[in-house]
């Protein structure tokens, strides 16, 4: 017989209060963070940056639990978290300084099946 109670109510959807950004340009492609992501969220581009480096994107954002590991592990202070809205408005606004991503909100758009000819 278990011995673990089952909870009373069910649980709720976990929400994630920041939201990760990426100075892409100051990324040195060094992979701590990628290595050691609890979550395996982040992943290397293809691009190169103005330093000739892949800069790392998240493959997996919606795995991320905000624990802060990658933005205390990263020497470059390239990858952090952010107040959400703060992000939000910055990311409506095109405030956002060149090679600056936050891939939980940038939509990819559909894949199209028919390709033009
Ligand atoms: S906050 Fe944690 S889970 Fe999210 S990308 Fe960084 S290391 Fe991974
Ligand atoms: S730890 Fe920083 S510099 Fe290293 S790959 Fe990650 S974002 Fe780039």
């Amino acid at each position: 017989m278990s011995t673990v109670r089952k909870p009373i109510t069910s649980k709720p959807p976990r929400t994630r209060e920041k939201v990760l950004v990426i100075l892409q340009e100051q990324c040195k492609e060094c992979g701590l963070c990628v290595e050691f992501c609890p979550k395996k969220v982040l992943c290397f581009t293809d691009i190169y940056n103005r330093k000739g480096y892949h800069p790392v994107t998240a493959c997996d954002i919606d795995a991320c639990v905000n624990c802060e590991f990658c933005e205390r592990i990263c020497p470059d202070m390239a990858i952090f978290l952010a107040n959400r809205e703060e992000a939000q408005q910055a990311f409506k606004a095109g405030n956002l300084e060149e090679g600056t991503t936050i891939p939980e909100f940038e939509i990819k758009p559909p894949e199209s099946k028919e390709k033009s000819k």
